[in-house]
């Protein structure tokens, strides 16, 4: 076994597993340099110039061919190549960790796992995170219509998290709360500048319901406190205008 660390875009965090920083060569070069100090995890340390190490990559059960040769023959640098197949996966991979990150130029990990010395399954990191509805406190609500008694009204959170939305949502109302005006960027200065909370008002009948959103009606900007008020009692989510009778009658008495 080799080092164990980091070097450069690459982290070696055992024998078997490995983990690169992708960056913009990454996705349209479809190559990554393969720096001299992890040559030895891809067995690739003797590598001469001219030689080609082949390898199998098994993305999402499927599997691609890749070499690992020596990039220029005066500073000798080792790059692995992949073929144009896995790019165009690699491609949608790209596009759809933007649209959920919200980092128009941000570039996602990928794991090496080593199955033997010529097969690595690898896979892209930090994406299901991007997909898991737990690590947002406002969680999916459901709420029984009474009345007929057998769908239910599902409010979620999905389309509040959607990049698109808030941009489109931000652009038509503001940073302003539109429950209590709150601007965070008058409170809290050039660090609050363009943050506010993006609530959707419109519940749905299922979770696969795919709506289409009108920013301007189904979307409201809310400071973080208002948004919790709004969606503080389970089965019944309150409008902006319940939030702010709430809020005017209590200044009566104040
Ligand atoms: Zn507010
Ligand atoms: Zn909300």
């Amino acid at each position: 076994m080799g080092e164990i660390g980091k070097f450069f875009s690459w982290e070696i965090i055992d024998d078997i597993t490995a983990i690169k920083n992708c960056d913009k060569s990454f996705f349209e070069h479809n190559c990554s340099g393969v720096p001299k100090e992890i040559r030895w995890f891809f067995d690739s340390k003797d590598i001469k110039n001219g030689n080609k190490i082949l390898l199998t990559l098994i993305y999402q059960d499927k599997k691609y061919e890749a070499h690992i040769e020596i990039q220029n023959f005066e500073s000798p640098r080792t790059r692995m190549r992949w073929n144009g197949d896995l790019k165009k996966e690699f491609d949608e991979v790209l596009k759809d960790y933007r649209v959920k990150s919200g980092k128009e130029n941000g570039y996602p990990s990928i794991k090496f796992t080593k199955i033997s010395e010529d097969i690595y399954e690898i896979e892209f990191i930090g994406l299901d995170l991007l997909n898991d509805e737990s690590i947002n406190p406002l969680e999916t609500i459901e709420i029984e219509n009474r009345v007929e008694g057998k769908r239910k009204k599902i409010y979620t959170t999905k389309y509040e998290r959607n990049p698109k939305n808030r941009k489109e949502a931000i652009k038509i109302h503001g940073t302003r709360c539109m429950v209590c005006d709150f601007d965070f960027e008058e409170v809290y200065g050039e660090f609050g500048k363009d943050f506010i909370e993006v609530h959707h008002t419109k519940p749905l009948y299922s979770l696969e319901d795919e709506v289409e959103i009108n920013p301007e009606e189904d979307l409201v900007c809310l400071c973080s406190n208002c948004h919790r008020m709004i969606h503080r009692r389970r089965d019944k989510i309150l409008t902006v205008e319940e939030l702010k009778e709430i809020m005017e009658e209590r200044s009566v008495f104040a």
